[in-house]
């Protein structure tokens, strides 16, 4: 039964297959359909015993009982693949001529032709289907085609003028501004030859500015983040209300509902009408839907008539698979930079050579805000930003401002070549045209994270690769949180395995490592100080002991920045982290930079620094020291009093100031790590589970 049911799938998937090769750029097409319904799912994953007693049409049944034995005269979902023919399903015209006329789409992709003819029915659907492949159009038709069915003279542009703030019919709500803002672009172009008015409300942003412009031009479809909705909600004086709401999507639908936002939602859907009064329509959408958000999920739909939909098939990860991955290993965090800079150079010179290759567009995550804005400044002061033609540098993090996030993610978006430096505020849905890369440095936070992540890359059928760096002591966590996908070791780079401070780099990448650590001297040290803290203050996990990380910062902070010592943390913030007792933790306080008050950043940053490097020359000793973290001790934290002792060779050969090789005297050996205090307190989270993941392969292949 269950074999035959997945069988049956895959005929399905064939026969569409067949079907859509013949219209569809290949790439387009994903792996064999799977239209998974609740019950298949459930016998798929059989312990999610949550969807299977909800009685649901099967698509997969539906489909087949209409294809002969040759997959001639196909009907059922499969015979709608093209945009122009939604127009037998009763679409507008004018939403179809926005799509194949101005967006100049032909060919559905899998998951619009298995979402939208449902949705057009007015069922709720949980739809799952890998990232950049159209979840987007997938609600918004049915959404616009069903607001226009209630009220047929919003067709007309005309009706534009009479929209009030009292009216609205469709909200859909995303995790973060940016993806709320491209929604609200992209269904603005669907709604261009329509009455549909569009508004867009994220937080960061002037809300009466928002409220004004809704109360000029009235809303029909509201896009927002969830704070924002609440805020305009509640809001007596707003004027805004939505009566006769009839559908809620909700994009990156399992982020929603995870615990972040999943009381802000249930508190949002309590200030609309109840659906027994107003029927509605709710939509979730996600390229991921862990297991534990299933329950939430569920809540969320009508038991008695909701669709599952999969174009992920249970057997393969959601990940696209066409996205090549690599894992780099680095010697040390000192490395992160030489490496990205080496990738970027490559795959330059791959793009002048081979005029098929993407020019080099990347997305680069960090998964703190703090090593996001370092790194951006660290990357200003290399050939990177500066050498004509090269790619610009773009950031995003929540440390800027909302008109600073949407400026530099419209810049990057335009751009033809760029580094966008970015937290996790793009990894999901973000659609950035030609990304060729997404670098991810430093652990992922989890294995949805990752995925989410590297789908900013390969989307729309076009090409893309993946890197992961990582150092050593990170590998076995990453192993642990990243099961079952296609990463593979990379060793063809040279700058991540060059230990620095033992000789001069190799001559290939001497000049990346020489402008890294120009940029770093130009440099304040409260980023630094910064990000330092925000690593210390991160989810570590089983595997990943915190002496580890303590280790890796100094060491990049020493060896490669060239520090005298390793930022202080408070003695607050080591007890509540649980990292009073690991070696190489100074606990104390560090004045602030001087220059940062300054405010010029950048050009200026000299005060600061200078004391701190003169301090340096003097202090060699202090810099070995510091070292701790692997030796077990020896006190000397405050003054960074060596225990060195780690492979030797302190030296920095490599930095440009040429501070003497080696002369790291002594230290104190010790070896091994230290016993140090145990791993501390919280944020070890596990990584979950998606749907899409296949048991059969969970063991990672790196
Ligand atoms: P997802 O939400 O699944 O990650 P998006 O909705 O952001 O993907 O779409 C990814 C990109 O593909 C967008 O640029 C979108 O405009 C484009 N796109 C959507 N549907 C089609 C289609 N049928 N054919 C070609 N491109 C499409
Ligand atoms: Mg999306």
């Amino acid at each position: 039964m269950f074999k035959s049911s997945l069988q049956r799938h895959a005929r399905v998937g064939n026969l569409a297959r067949r079907q859509l090769s013949s219209l569809a750029p290949r790439q387009l097409l994903s792996r064999p359909l799977a239209a998974v319904s609740c019950r298949t799912l459930s016998q798929v994953q059989p312990q999610l015993p949550s969807f299977r007693q909800v009685a649901i049409r099967l698509y997969s049944q539906e489909a087949t009982a209409h294809h002969n034995a040759d997959g001639d005269s196909p009907a059922g979902i499969y015979d709608v693949t093209r945009f122009e023919d939604l127009a037998k399903l009763g679409v507008n015209e004018r939403i179809i001529r926005a799509i194949t006329q101005d967006m100049k789409y032909d060919t559905m992709t899998d998951v619009q032709s298995m979402t939208i003819n449902p949705a057009l029915k007015g069922v709720d659907l949980v739809a799952q289907a890998k990232t950049g492949t159209g979840k987007t159009l997938g609600f918004l038709i049915p959404l616009f085609q069903r607001i226009l069915q209630a009220e047929p003279s919003l067709a007309q542009p005309s009706a534009r003028r009479h929209a009030t703030t009292e009216d609205i019919r469709g909200i859909i709500m995303s995790p973060t501004r940016e993806l709320a803002e491209q929604i609200g672009v992209e269904a603005q172009k669907l709604a261009e030859h329509t009455g549909i008015v569009i508004q867009t409300a994220v937080g960061g942003t002037r809300k009466r500015e928002a409220l004004w412009k809704m109360r000029r031009e009235g809303c029909h479809v509201l896009v927002a983040t969830p704070g924002r909705l609440q805020d305009i909600l509640t809001d007596p004086d707003s004027g805004v209300k939505a009566p006769k709401v009839q559908c809620v999507v909700l994009d990156e639908a399992d982020r929603m509902l995870d615990v972040g936002f999943a009381d802000d939602i249930r508190n949002l859907i309590d200030l609309l009408p109840p659906i027994r009064e107003v029927d509605r329509q709710t939509l979730l959408f996600s390229a991921t839907i862990p297991r534990d958000v299933v329950h939430l999920a569920k809540s969320m739909v009508k038991t008695d008539n909701f669709e599952f939909v999969q174009t992920i098939s249970p057997d393969e990860t959601p990940t696209h698979e066409r996205v090549p991955q690599h894992l780099v290993q680095v010697n040390g965090y000192e490395n992160w930079y030489p490496t990205v800079m080496e990738i970027a150079d490559r795959a330059q010179q791959r793009a002048r050579e081979d005029p098929d290759a993407l020019p080099f567009k990347a997305i680069l995550f960090f998964s703190n805000t703090s090593t996001v804005a370092f790194t951006n400044r660290v990357l200003r002061g290399t050939s990177l930003a500066s050498r004509a033609g090269g790619p610009g540098i773009y950031d995003i993090h929540s440390k800027l401002t909302q008109a600073q996030r949407t400026r530099n993610a419209d810049a990057f978006r335009a751009a033809k070549t760029g580094i966008l430096v970015s937290s996790d505020v793009t990894a999901r849905g973000m659609d950035f045209p030609n990304v060729s890369h997404v670098i991810q440095v430093g652990l992922p936070p989890d294995r949805d994270q990752y995925i989410h992540r590297v789908g900013r890359t390969g989307r729309a059928g076009k090409s893309g690769e993946g890197w992961l760096i990582l150092a050593k002591e990170e590998i076995q966590e990453a192993r642990n949180r990243l099961p079952g996908l296609p990463i593979k070791p990379n060793k063809d780079l040279v700058a991540p395995q060059h230990v620095v401070g033992s000789g001069d780099p190799p001559a290939q990448v001497a000049k990346f490592f020489e402008e890294v650590s120009r940029a770093y001297q130009k440099l304040p040290k409260q980023p630094f100080r910064d990000t330092y803290n925000s690593f210390l203050g991160s989810k570590m996990g089983r595997y990943l002991l915190p002496e580890d990380v303590i280790n890796l910062l100094n060491q990049w902070c020493m060896n490669g920045m060239g520090w005298d010592q390793q930022p202080a943390i408070s003695s607050k913030a080591a007890y509540n982290r649980g990292l009073a007792n690991i070696p190489g933790v100074r606990i104390g306080h560090d004045e602030p930079d001087e220059d940062e008050f300054g405010g010029s950043y950048g050009s200026g940053g000299f005060g600061g620094r200078s004391g701190g490097f003169g301090g340096r020359s003097g202090g060699f000793g202090g810099r070995s020291g510091g070292f701790g973290g692997r030796s077990g001790g020896s006190g000397g934290r405050s003054g960074g009093f060596g225990q060195g002792s780690r492979s030797g060779g302190f030296g920095q050969g490599s930095r440009s100031g040429g501070f003497g090789q080696g002369s790291r005297s002594g230290g104190f050996g010790g070896g091994g790590r230290g016993g140090g205090g145990g791993r501390g307190g919280g944020g070890f989270g596990q990584s979950r589970d998606s749907y899409g993941s296949r048991n059969g392969s969970r063991n990672s292949s790196f």
